[in-house]
């Protein structure tokens, strides 16, 4: 591995694929690529340091299916349930008895970054984690770090990953994207997003990878349609876009069929899916 990569650990929107109760043909599918757990991402970077990008319910099955052993932070887009509701389950990393980091020393709490509007929920949500408890009690150690101090003028720095939190709009509500970067590779990261402020779509053009979202055909009020994604994409002029935060309308093979057709092939735009690993070599 020359420089940092991200799995894709999930790609699917708040329900997942399938769905419960459904029987459609997506949701009854052979192909893999048709399974999708809750949307989220974990980067490795060249010195082994490790971040996830939303701790989604699914949180600790996708651990254990990508082997995730080591965590230096969390950043999170926004509280979302599909987003955040496995946030507990990060103590294994926050622990100073863990068995997954050999450290002699005590570790500092996990850091947690959002904004500050994610921060005030999830002191809400997760109000048992910041309430001072008997020991021995599982809860994890967290610190919670708004990413309003960071831009592109002063990025988050975390081991040898350079991050830039991306304002985004996901309806009413203000979400985040990243662009991570380890020796001039780029990744964006835009999920739960409706809309792009010319300023974000600016600050992560020209990027190696943009993961975007997009859930559907359909019209819908705080995601974007594979039509407006490809629009964004086409501004974004990533070297590959690929969706993210996928419903069940459409097979993946459909969907990159119509994704193909739309973008005349000028640019390469495709469904994410569970366990794509980006990296320098497959931009
Ligand atoms: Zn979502
Ligand atoms: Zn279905
Ligand atoms: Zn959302």
């Amino acid at each position: 591995m020359f420089v940092m990569q991200m799995i894709l650990t999930g790609t699917g929107t708040s329900h997942g694929i399938p769905v419960i109760g459904c029987s459609c043909p997506r949701c009854s599918s052979s192909d893999e690529k048709d399974t999708r757990l809750r949307t989220s991402a974990f980067v490795q970077a060249k010195d082994g340091t490790s971040v996830v990008i939303d701790t989604g319910p699914e949180f600790r099955i996708q651990a254990l299916k990508w082997r995730i052993t080591r965590l230096d932070a969390v950043l999170l887009t926004h509280t979302h349930a599909d987003h955040l509701h496995g946030l507990d389950d990060v103590r294994i990393f926050s622990h100073n008895c863990s068995r997954v980091q050999n450290e002699a020393t005590l570790r500092p709490s996990l850091k947690v970054y959002a904004n500050k509007v994610s921060i005030d929920e999830v002191k809400e949500r997760f109000s048992y984690i910041f309430k001072p408890t008997q020991e021995g009690g599982g809860k994890p150690r967290l610190d919670l770090v708004s990413v309003e101090q960071f831009s592109s003028d002063h990025p988050l720095t975390i081991g040898s990953l350079s991050i830039i939190p991306i304002p985004m709009k996901h309806g009413e509500l203000d979400t985040t994207g990243f662009l991570i970067e380890e020796e001039g590779f780029r990744i964006a990261y835009l999920t739960d997003c409706s809309y792009l402020q010319e300023s974000s779509v600016s600050l992560v053009k020209g990027c190696s990878h943009a993961v975007l979202d997009g859930l559907r055909t359909r019209a819908h009020t705080t995601h974007l349609t594979f039509d407006q994604a490809l629009e964004y994409a086409s501004r974004i002029q990533a070297k590959k876009t690929w969706l993210t935060h996928i419903c069940h309308d459409y097979s993946h093979e459909e969907i990159n069929r119509y994704l193909a057709e739309k973008s005349e092939n000028k640019f390469f735009i495709e469904a994410s899916y569970d366990g794509l690993i980006l990296n320098s070599s497959s931009s």
